[in-house]
């Protein structure tokens, strides 16, 4: 009887490993644990024996049905735990809120356009400089050979604060003037020095209060209109395309001798005459020329010496003139939707 045991024990051992899920399982079980099943049998077989065999078998018949019942239990709890897991894989319900989208920024034209000119110029050996909005009527105006009383001073009125000496720089030319002077007259000067400036304009289509000016500085030994020349046709060149031509008109401005007037070949028309040039095939980007004899002097520069030519952008002219924008108010008007539009007409450089 002994033997049968245990050849019962293996074969419902391996009955149960070889069970491949929670049916099967409960299937073995119902047939060797149920009413009319094999353990059934051995009870019976025990009520047939003497007291000695009863105690003898009992003993081990109790062990079989716990290792038994041990086994049943870990199979099932291993397969009814396999099954919660597939339900629940199988009725996953995504209960994450979508995150709010953040739309991406984009740089302001205006900075766009003062970067490009900025890397050009530093790779040509220009420092960027930076200089105070608030500015001395004698930076603004007088060292740059525009004395009080000076007629020219009226194109630029700005805005005062504390009486007639402080004011909101109508120009970038400040800084060139703050930066000669930390040259003490020795030093060559390379400079860029991009950055808001205000006038006192009536705001429409074509003139803001406030605008941002690009204003570059050099001052060497034997420096020429020339070297200007060349200079200009890099910056124009960097900005509108390897075919924009550039040229000088006479021009007049009190810290310049001689003043000029620069253009670029009109990009659309290449020259041909369109209403953005006004049929002349230019458009004038900038103003220009050799530092006056009398700035370099304010400066501690002595012009015999010494030479330099200045040169000065707005930002929002060349944006206007590159981007075909017809308003400058666009520039401060914060409509998002505009900014969007500013990759829209990149121009491809060779
Ligand atoms: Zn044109």
């Amino acid at each position: 009887m002994i033997e049968k045991v245990k050849s019962l024990k293996e074969e419902i051992k391996t009955k149960i490993e070889n069970a491949s899920n929670l049916k099967e399982i409960n299937e073995i079980k119902v047939i060797y644990l149920g009413k009319k099943g094999a353990m059934n049998e051995l009870t019976e077989h025990l009520k047939t024996l003497n007291n000695e065999e009863k105690k003898e078998f009992g003993k081990i018949l109790n062990e079989l049905k716990n290792e038994i019942n041990q086994l049943f239990e870990e199979k099932i709890n291993f397969y009814e735990e396999q099954e919660l897991n597939e339900k629940l894989e199988q009725e996953q319900i995504d209960i994450t809120l979508p995150a709010t989208k953040i739309p991406f920024g984009s740089p302001s034209i205006i900075e766009k356009i003062v970067e490009e000119v900025e890397d050009l110029l530093m790779t040509m050996g220009y420092d960027v400089v930076d200089g105070p909005e608030v500015e001395k009527d004698k930076y603004n105006f007088e060292m740059l050979n525009l004395p009080k009383g000076h007629p020219a001073r009226d194109a630029q009125d700005t805005f005062y604060l504390e009486g007639e000496e402080l004011l909101l720089r109508s120009q970038t030319s400040p800084v060139q003037i703050r930066t000669m002077l930390e040259g003490k007259g020795q030093q060559p000067i390379r400079m860029i020095c991009p950055g808001k400036t205000y006038r006192r304009d009536d705001d429409d289509a074509t003139h803001s209060h406030q605008f941002t000016q690009i204003e570059g500085l050099l001052v060497d030994r034997n420096v020429s209109l020339s070297d200007l020349k060349g200079t200009f046709d890099c910056i124009a060149k960097h900005l509108f395309g390897n075919d924009c031509e550039t040229r000088f008109r006479p021009s007049y401005y009190p810290f310049t001798e001689p003043s000029v007037e620069t253009d670029i070949s009109c990009h659309l028309c290449h020259g041909k005459g369109c209403n953005i040039c006004k049929n002349t095939g230019w458009i004038t980007v900038s103003g220009a020329g050799m530092v006056h004899p009398n700035v370099l002097k304010n400066c501690g520069y002595d012009p015999k010496e010494w030479q330099g030519f200045a040169f000065g952008f707005g930002a929002e002219r060349l944006a206007m003139i590159k981007y075909g924008i017809d308003d400058v108010r666009t520039f401060y008007m914060t409509d998002l939707r505009e900014l969007q539009n500013f990759d829209r007409k990149e121009i491809k450089h060779d």
